[in-house]
């Protein structure tokens, strides 16, 4: 027998991450921007605990393009790296100095929103370039660097002048990626990955109106002046806490969110949670009908404030994905595939705590205001029984906010409802004969004269109400839906009062046998109907088991 160890050589190693690492190559930029702003708040870090002695001030990063030198430039002001770190961190392919930082202040150092832990983003960026540069300066005050490395395993370290602390990539933009040397290109990205990180970016400056004094004459010519084009929101609605949060600035957020979305959302639900995972994020009830961008406008996942993905299936229960908004979690991994996703324990957790929060919030908002609530039912209904039929943990708790309304606008909860009809609305073997119309003008005179014996007519048009239906009946205990035109509901227990019909009983029968042998169908059965109240002299009614294998 023989042991040994397989020889992984850099030069092999090189060519695989620039090609498979990332199946996107446009991400270079989130991971560059990423440890821009990991150095940034590593500086605010430590010199919050008083380990660095230096003005933390106001840093920004900044993406520069030099189209001359076919360059791309990312600056930031963080804390730099010293000769021996980049020898550390940068030589050590796979090595995260963002883990290492984390694992050496792990008593302070949790919240203090660090991004990377892979130690490979760095070198996405060989997947745009053909040479990078790195020039940094350490807040420890060693003379700065210069790292060059043209994408073999060779570098050349030296030192270097650099008069600001802080960090300038320089990326040699590659002759087959020269797209990342437009401006529209860049910019696109940055609002697409970085719009509500953390540490303000500028990209270029932007022209900004002063505004005129009280007193100016009305000719008067505003004056202008050049001030930094800062690209993101550094502290987006969802990392504040609710509390400091009016309704205004959950709809400022959302249109933020989608800049091309003019319908308001119904209601937002916060969420925020920190053990035993950590999650934030706002989702939002967008109204579903008549709404143009819902396609296109997803829930957005991010990492620690970078955009992530907008395809969150797998993470958000299915029947959630018609919600808008965004979920924050440092522990969804960054850079896996989808299938490794949805087998993730910790992604599976937070799916669950997704599904439960949203139960309680619907709980809530029917107790605080149930008139509000049913106003809104028809646009939310939907999401709520998709959810019913779906997911189990949601189900159990469905009872508190499903509504059921009637053909007359009268609104149900389960409860309620049951209640209501308990006593007037069970067959002979004692099953509660719940009755629902699917389409209110169709069956009209079914309806009336259901509604002429009393009984209630729930109103239930949702396209997934037959699953609905079927969930509802496996779940609670004898209890039948019947559709308003069913033969059944000839069979209830009828109420005290009989119903009077001004046809005697051998002009009922005859009247009956003639319209039966008219539709000659056994399927259905006609029932004569009380002249005074009804206009619909009788009706005709089909078992509900054979219109629901139509139905199905
Ligand atoms: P990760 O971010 O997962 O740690 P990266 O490959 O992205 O891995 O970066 C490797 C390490 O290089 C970082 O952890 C950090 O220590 C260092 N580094 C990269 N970019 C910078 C920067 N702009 N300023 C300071 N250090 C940096
Ligand atoms: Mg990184």
């Amino acid at each position: 027998m023989t042991k040994g160890n397989i020889n992984v050589s850099v030069e092999n190693i090189f060519p695989l991450i620039k090609k498979f690492l990332y199946s996107d190559h446009e991400i270079f930029l989130r991971e560059l921007i990423s440890n821009a702003t990991d150095a940034t708040l590593k500086l605010k870090h430590l010199t919050s605990i008083g380990e660095a002695h230096v003005e933390y001030g106001n840093p920004k990063i900044e993406v520069k393009i030099n189209k001359e030198q076919k360059t791309l430039h990312i600056i930031d002001q963080g804390i730099g790296m010293t000769g021996e770190e980049v020898e550390k961190y940068i030589n050590q392919v796979a090595f995260s100095g963002a883990e290492e930082f984390l694992e050496k202040y792990k008593d302070t150092a949790k919240d203090a929103g660090i991004i990377g832990h892979f130690g490979l983003g760095f070198y996405s960026a060989f997947m745009v370039a053909d040479k990078v540069e790195i020039i940094t300066k350490s807040y420890k005050g060693e003379p700065a660097v210069r790292w060059i490395c043209d994408g073999s395993p060779e570098f050349t370290l030296e030192e270097t002048e650099k008069a600001e602390r802080g960090t300038e990539i320089i990326l040699h933009i590659a002759e087959d990626s020269t797209e990342f040397l437009e401006e529209g290109k860049i910019r696109e990205l940055l609002l697409k990955y970085n719009k509500f990180m953390p540490v303000p970016i500028k990209f270029g400056t932007r022209t900004h109106t002063l505004p005129l004094p009280e007193d100016a004459p009305e000719d008067a010519v505003a004056e202008t002046e050049e001030v930094d084009n800062i690209i993101n929101n550094p502290t987006p609605a969802w990392t504040i806490v609710p509390s400091e949060l009016t309704n205004e600035d959950y709809m400022k957020f959302y249109h933020e969110l989608y800049p091309m979305q003019f319908e308001e959302p119904l209601f937002n639900i916060h969420l925020n949670v920190d053990y035993p995972f950590n999650l934030t994020g706002i989702l939002f009830f967008p109204k579903i009908s008549n709404n143009l961008n819902i396609e296109k406008d997803k829930i957005q996942l991010y990492q620690n404030q970078v955009f992530v993905t907008d395809e969150v299936k797998g993470i958000v229960p299915d029947f959630l994905m018609l919600l808008r908004g965004v979920i924050d979690s440092p522990d969804i991994p960054l850079n896996v595939s989808r299938s490794y996703l949805q087998a993730d324990g910790a992604v599976k957790k937070i799916s669950s705590y997704i599904t439960k929060k949203v139960a309680d919030k619907m709980s809530s908002l029917i107790n605080e205001n149930r008139e509000d609530y049913e106003k809104k039912w028809n646009d939310i209904k939907v999401v709520i029984e998709y959810g019913l039929v779906t997911e189990e943990k949601f189900a159990e708790k469905a009872d508190k906010f499903t509504l059921y309304p009637t053909v007359d606008s009268k609104y149900f909860l389960w409860n309620e409802l049951t209640d209501k009809i308990k006593s007037s609305q069970t067959d002979k073997d004692g099953n509660l004969i719940v009755l629902y119309a699917s389409n209110a003008d169709e069956q009209h005179s079914y309806i009336q004269s259901a509604q002429d014996k009393g009984y209630e007519v729930l109103l239930l048009d949702s396209p997934i109400v037959p699953h609905v239906i079927q969930k509802l009946e496996a779940s609670k205990e004898k209890v039948s839906f019947v559709r308003v035109d069913a033969d059944h509901i000839n069979n209830l227990i009828k109420k005290d009062e009989p119903v009077i019909s001004k046809l005697n009983d051998t002009e009922k029968e005859s009247l009956k046998k003639n319209v039966e042998e008219a539709i000659k169908d056994a399927k259905f059965t006609v029932q004569l109907e009380d002249l005074d109240s009804n206009d619909a002299p009788f009706t005709i009614t089909q078992p509900e088991f054979m219109r629901r294998m139509k139905d199905m």
